[in-house]
Order: structure tokens, then C-alpha cells, then sequence
């Protein structure tokens, strides 16, 4: 069954309004109609179903039946990447950081992004559709910092693990982290990387180097490699 997306503010008194594209897409494209039985995700881990009971022009009003809740992921990704200068890149990123489970998803400009601004607007409708594709309850928040700093800053309580080709600390064991519900913050840098002093400021705050292996990979695969180590 496809799965449809409706934030908490659409469902209430035991009925769900799906509203805009995701109306538009059940009634239009999957020509759902009334009585047929819809599962809608909330993106805060409950997952809906049940009829239609309602069609109109933009909306479609859904009985709920059956709901369950799900358990966020464990432990708790959230996912810093550097501005790709190439959109359908970072967009490839965002999209597989949701598919595998990160709870939240940072962008940030480092020294060596070029591109300053991105559409933020682009990467939360991919969110959406990955949450709903890879059929899970919880949508990542995506947020934009103006530097890296200020996104280690905003999360004191996480363990700081940055993705670099040259690392001198000891080797990790990505299972060391996954026991308990320990926040990682899983940072990537952009195309050109980040400089030696943005490396030497990554350790003053405590961050640890984390090698992917021994060749170069391109941002966005590393942010795959990186968040799939700790698949669970
Ligand atoms: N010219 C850049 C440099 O010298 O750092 C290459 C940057 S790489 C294309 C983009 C980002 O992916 C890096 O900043 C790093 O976070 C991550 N990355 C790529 N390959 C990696 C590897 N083998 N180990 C760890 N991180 C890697």
C-alpha cells in the first residue's frame, strides 16, 4: 500500500485531511476514491490507516481505523553536510540521509563552499517523499546554519565524529556509539573539503576524525558510507 504524509495539525478528532500534493497525487495519480483504505505516516512516528470518507478539490478527508507508533531510530543520527556546489548532489544526499535513518539533517557553509544558499523548500519536499517511499513514520528536521560552528554549537550533547581523508586519532568502532540512545553528529564537508584550520578547530571542540577508507569519495557518498555504518 503506498503511504501518504499528513503532519499532526492535519489529523484530529480521529480523521486525517490529506491537503496539496498529497491530495492531489492519491486522488489524481493513484485515482483513489472514496472507501478505498489509505496508510498516512505523520513524521513524529505514528503511522494511520483507514477509508476515505471524503473527496473534494484539494483535500481528502481519511477515517482513522488502525494506528500504531514507532520508536525513532537508535542511536540518534543527525546528519552535517557541507553546500554541495551541484544541487541534484546534495539533493541525492538528503534523500539517502532519510532512506537510512537520520533523524535530523543539518546544511551548513564551511571555507570552502562555493555555493552560499540553498532550497531548502527542494530538500524538506525530498524528505517527505523518501520518508514516505522507505516507509518510515519519523521526517528529519532539516535546518540551515550559516557555519559548521554553529551547528556543533546547537548540539552540545552529541558525539562529534567528522568524515576526513587524513585522520591521526585512533580508529573507531562505530558500535561503540550504538549502544544506549547516544546523539552523533556525522559531519561531511563540501567538494573542496575542510581546511587544516577548520580541522584544527573540529578537535579543540572535542570532534574525532573519522576515516571512510582509503580513497577519496565524493561528498554525498561519503554521507551515505558515514550514516551507514551505523544502520541498525
Ligand atoms: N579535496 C578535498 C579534501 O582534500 O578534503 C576532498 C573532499 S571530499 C570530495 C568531500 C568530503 O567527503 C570530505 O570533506 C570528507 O568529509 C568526506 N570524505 C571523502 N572521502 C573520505 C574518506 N576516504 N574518509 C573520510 N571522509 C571522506
Amino acid at each position: 500500500m503506498n503511504s501518504y504524509y499528513a503532519p499532526p495539525s492535519q489529523i484530529q478528532n480521529g480523521f486525517i485531511e490529506l491537503r496539496g500534493q498529497e491530495a492531489k497525487h492519491a486522488s489524481k495519480v493513484m485515482r483513489a476514491a472514496e472507501g478505498d483504505c489509505l496508510s498516512v505516516v505523520d513524521g513524529r512516528g505514528r503511522r494511520y490507516s483507514g477509508p476515505i470518507r471524503r473527496i473534494t478539490k484539494n483535500t481528502i478527508q481519511i477515517e482513522i481505523e488502525k494506528q500504531q507508533r514507532e520508536t525513532a531510530t537508535k542511536p540518534a543520527l543527525t546528519l552535517g553536510m557541507g553546500i554541495i556546489k551541484k544541487r541534484d548532489r546534495l539533493e541525492f544526499a538528503v534523500e539517502k540521509a532519510v532512506e537510512l535513518g537520520a533523524r535530523n539533517i543539518g546544511i551548513f557553509r564551511s571555507e570552502h563552499t562555493i555555493k552560499e544558499n540553498v532550497r531548502m523548500d527542494r530538500l524538506e519536499a525530498i524528505a517527505v517523499s523518501a520518508i514516505k517511499q522507505s516507509l518510515r513514520c519519523w521526517l528529519p528536521e532539516i535546518s540551515f546554519y550559516r557555519d559548521w560552528q554553529e551547528m556543533v554549537d546547537r548540539h552540545p550533547e552529541a558525539h562529534c565524529l567528522v568524515a576526513h581523508e587524513k585522520v591521526d586519532d585512533e580508529p573507531y568502532q562505530p558500535q561503540d556509539y550504538k549502544k544506549n540512545d547516544q546523539q552523533m553528529l556525522l559531519m561531511v564537508g563540501p567538494e573542496g573539503g575542510f581546511s587544516a584550520d577548520e580541522i584544527s578547530q573540529f578537535k579543540k571542540k572535542g570532534a574525532r576524525l573519522v576515516s571512510l577508507g582509503s580513497y577519496r569519495l565524493r561528498a554525498e557518498t561519503a554521507a551515505v558510507a558515514f550514516l551507514s555504518q551505523f544502520l541498525s
